[in-house]
């Protein structure tokens, strides 16, 4: 039934190129994401890593085979219910000048149905509570447009918190913890685990201890799958 399938991922032999190009930039890919496992991607710069995330909220669309979410192919949702149901963390943390809550809630902060708490539960699993709190307004401290005044990290950190913040099924991080150092991503996945156990994640990074406790584990070259498996198999 399609409620078995609910938070569920799978590509069926995708490959993309861009419109007019003649090489394909992902070839034949096949996998499952089942709700509540991480799957990581793996593979040099120019595999086709942030490609592949790409095509799940049709950022771009799929030249051929078929993304399934949920059990229904990405193109026949409505765009919006799609996106619904993903939270994007992207490879460059995406500021816009206001406070700290418009920042996690995208400008829904003055909505009487929000919850101050949610916006503090999201930003303290994503690790932000500390250097938060020690801003004079805290979560009313402006940020500059780009996020000028904030560190790679704590940009990261925040845009995670934005993902929470929405509370969605599918979780997708594009190099998302490049900027963290070791402790601070080691604590934050870990969080993410206890706190968020039911949602399924798809992770692209570099660093392997990112991706070490994944459940599967995808290396991409040049657009194709060479290995899948867990860290230990591998
Ligand atoms: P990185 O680790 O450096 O982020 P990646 O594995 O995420 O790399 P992609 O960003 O998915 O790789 O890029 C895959 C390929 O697609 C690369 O060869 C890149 O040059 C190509 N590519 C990316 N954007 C475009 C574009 N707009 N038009 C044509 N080719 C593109």
């Amino acid at each position: 039934t399609a409620g078995d399938k609910i938070g569920e991922i799978e590509f069926r032999q995708v490959s993309f190129k861009y419109p007019g190009a003649s090489d394909y930039i992902l070839r034949d890919i096949s996998f499952t994401a089942s709700k509540g496992e991480t799957v990581a991607i793996i593979g040099s710069t120019g595999s086709g890593k942030s490609t592949l995330l790409n095509l799940i909220p049709r950022f771009m669309e799929a030249t051929d085979g078929e993304i399934l979410v949920d059990g229904l192919n990405v193109k026949d949702y409505k765009l919006e219910a799609l996106r619904d149901k993903i939270g994007y963390v992207s490879q460059k943390a995406v500021m816009f000048s206001g406070s700290v809550s418009s920042n996690v809630t995208l400008g829904e902060e003055s909505k009487q149905s929000v919850e101050q708490s949610n916006i503090q539960r999201a930003v303290e699993i994503a690790q932000g509570k500390d250097f938060i709190e020690k801003m004079d307004q805290q979560y009313d401290a402006t940020i500059s447009q780009g996020g000028t005044n904030l560190s790679g990290g704590q940009k990261q950190r925040l845009s995670i918190a934005r993902a929470i913040y929405k509370n969605p099924e599918i979780y997708l991080y594009d190099d998302s913890f490049s900027a963290l150092d070791y402790k601070t991503d080691r604590v934050l996945r870990s969080k993410l685990k206890e706190e968020i156990n039911d949602a399924t994640n798809i992770i692209v990074a570099q660093r392997i201890g990112t991706i070490k406790d994944a459940d599967r584990i995808l290396v991409l070259d040049k657009g194709e799958v060479v290995g899948m498996g867990t860290h230990d198999e591998l």
